[in-house]
């Protein structure tokens, strides 16, 4: 194939010879002004072929070797911003992983092989093989869905890392681990020092109300209300630095006892319990439509029950109405239930309900002798069981504190029977 430029040329050597070719002729034979129109028309034409041809030249590079220049171009461009997107990756702080469905590296950056221990050698290796025997080996065999936080660097024990897998493209996948080991010895620092204070406390706390009980107001009666005051406060603050220790302990546990936790039994525990700080003021019941059972810790499980049973009868005027629930849901699992017909909780409050000291109304929850830590300690004892506490609400109308269990931890029942008791309010 001819090149545009060679057909050019040979067009305007054409044109421009061609017409001076006439215009000699012209000269020789007509009038010299033949011959100069001929000349000046071919020059035009030789211009306005030119002017075309390069135009053509700027916009159409339809050469072979301007194409290959222009792919050539294209690539390295491409290969520089490829270049540009592997350092920025490379230079990260977080650990990269790139790997494929089968579970085998195919890249990784230089904070993958201080946090991870990857090298060059593990490429195309499966990822979980070789983290074999570490925290974040088993997270990648058993439960990458979920992001880890908290576990320990397989290459330096010393760090620890939060871990995420992305997904991404058809077969590829990302592992991004970040070194939070700042932030959890920040947590571990907060941690050891409410454990501590708390544990400080308690004694000091234990002598003065041990003192302020042995004081008769009959002995002083121009004090007996101060030292009531005093006994009540003591009292609350006592129950204070019970609730943070229990929160304390559970923090640190990883896992809780595994027992057979019978929910009949404990059903009615729980009803009597509500019934004797109801004192006649709300009627109670129980509706359990099922006997399955739980596998967990009673003492645990009893205590953050009784919470929400607790809360509820605090919670609900008198005259209003408990009903203690059991159920099982469709995919095996099961929901203990706390409904009242009590105050109810604003929408805006749900999310914050289980932090610490978050209350939505501090002297009504004082008053009734609350620490602010109840439903605190209940989500620790369900996130310990792998369950979720879900609170449903309205102001004026009460609230349903529901339990969430998943089926791995329920236990067929150890009879059949379907409990149901009530207790009238007076
Ligand atoms: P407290 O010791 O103050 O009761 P909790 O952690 O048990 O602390 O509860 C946090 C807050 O949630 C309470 O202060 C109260 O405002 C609200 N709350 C808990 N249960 C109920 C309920 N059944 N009805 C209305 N409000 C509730």
């Amino acid at each position: 194939m001819r090149s545009i430029r060679t057909r050019f040329d040979t067009g305007f050597l054409v044109i421009v010879i061609g017409s001076m070719a006439g215009a000699i002729v012209a000269a020789l034979w007509t009038s010299p002004w033949w011959a100069l129109g001929i000349a000046l028309g071919g020059e035009a034409v030789a211009l306005g072929w030119w002017l075309r041809a390069r135009r053509a030249r700027r916009t159409r590079p339809d050469a072979p070797g301007q194409l290959r220049a222009a792919r050539a171009l294209r690539q390295s461009r491409l290969r520089a911003q490829l270049h540009d997107v592997r350092d920025a990756v490379g230079a990260l702080a977080d650990a990269v992983v790139l790997f494929d469905d089968q579970g085998r590296v195919r890249w990784f950056n230089a904070a993958a092989t201080r946090l991870l221990g990857v090298r060059r050698e593990h490429v195309g290796q499966s990822l979980a093989q070789w983290l074999d025997g570490s925290e974040l080996g088993a997270w990648l065999r058993t439960n990458a869905a979920q992001p880890a936080t908290d576990l320990p660097a397989p290459a330096d024990a010393s760090l620890r890392l939060a871990a995420t897998i992305i997904p991404f493209g058809q077969r590829l996948k990302v592992l991004l681990a970040r070194d939070i080991s700042t932030l959890s010895r920040l947590e571990q620092v907060r941690r050891d020092f409410v454990a501590n204070v708390s544990h400080e406390l308690r004694t000091p706390l234990t002598v003065i109300h041990g003192y302020l009980e042995l004081l008769d107001p009959a002995d002083v009666p121009e004090l007996a209300p101060v030292l009531g005051e005093m006994r009540m406060q003591s009292q609350r603050m006592q129950q204070i630095v019970e609730d943070l220790l229990t929160l304390s302990r559970l923090e640190t546990r990883e896992a809780l006892p595994d027992e057979e936790v019978a929910m009949i039994p404990l059903l009615e525990t729980l009803r009597r319990e509500a019934v004797a700080l109801s004192q006649g003021r709300h009627r109670i019941s129980v509706e359990a439509t099922t006997g399955v059972r739980l596998r967990g810790s009673i003492h645990h499980l009893h205590s953050a029950f009784s919470n929400l049973v607790s809360n509820a009868v605090r919670y609900t005027p008198s005259g209003g109405e408990i009903v203690i629930g059991w159920r099982q849901t469709a995919d095996g699992g099961a929901i203990f239930s706390v409904r009242d017909s009590g105050l109810g909780i604003s929408a805006e409050h749900l999310a914050r309900l289980t932090e610490r000291f978050y209350r939505v109304s501090s002297s009504r929850s004082r008053e009734s002798g609350g620490t602010g830590l109840g439903l605190s300690i209940v989500k620790h004892v369900l996130n310990l069981h792998q369950g979720r506490l879900v609170i449903e609400s309205e102001p004026g109308r009460g609230s349903t504190f529901s339990c969430v269990m998943e089926a791995s931890r329920v236990l067929p029942p150890d009879h059949g029977g379907i409990f149901r008791a009530e207790t009238p309010a007076n």
